[in-house]
């Protein structure tokens, strides 16, 4: 699974990587394409690799053998410090933690709760589950029981703030 990346071609990659990036908080939200699982990914020659293992790769924190994981909870973020090379165990931990706080009987409840309501997505839970999801919007509004109107607003409207390097995150020194 091993993949020869010359420092070269790396720092290309990461140029453009961090150009495509939309910066969210801490985050480095990935706009491009994802595989089949919604990891972001990037064509490395005839290669289709996962952005956040390229990421790692380029800070010096991969190991073959280990996953690249998300910590930060939202999928499309490849910032460099919410990602984490992993082993199998790590991995079922980080991933039960999660489902754990998904299946939370009150969170669920009340994002049920706003949804009856017709909704104006005035729910933080609501608001967050709908931003950290790589659903379509189409989906995300069936789901919710909103409007795909507001899910759209939601998502574009995020405020960006800006930092003292555009890059902060991805492992830019
Ligand atoms: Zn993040």
């Amino acid at each position: 699974m091993g993949i020869e990346i010359s420092e070269e071609q790396g720092a290309y990659l990461m140029t453009k990587i961090r150009a495509r990036c939309t910066e969210d908080g801490d985050c480095l939200m990935w706009p491009g394409s994802a595989n089949s699982n919604g990891i972001p990914s990037i064509r490395v020659g005839k290669t289709v690799i996962s952005v956040r293992k390229l990421v790692l790769m380029e800070a010096g924190r991969w190991k073959d053998g280990l996953n690249a994981a998300n910590t930060c909870g939202r999928y499309r973020c490849v910032a460099e410090g919410h990602s984490a090379a992993l082993n199998r165990r790590e991995l079922s931990v980080l991933s039960a933690e999660r489902t754990k706080y998904h299946l939370r009987p009150e969170r669920n409840a009340k994002i049920a709760a706003y949804a009856r309501k017709g909704s104006k997505l005035e729910c933080a839970e609501m608001r967050e589950a709908i931003l950290n999801s790589d659903l379509s919007t189409r989906a995300e509004a069936r789901l919710r029981g909103v409007s795909q109107h507001a899910v759209c607003d939601l998502r574009g409207g995020r405020s960006f703030k800006q930092y003292s390097s555009p890059f902060a995150g991805l492992g830019a020194r």
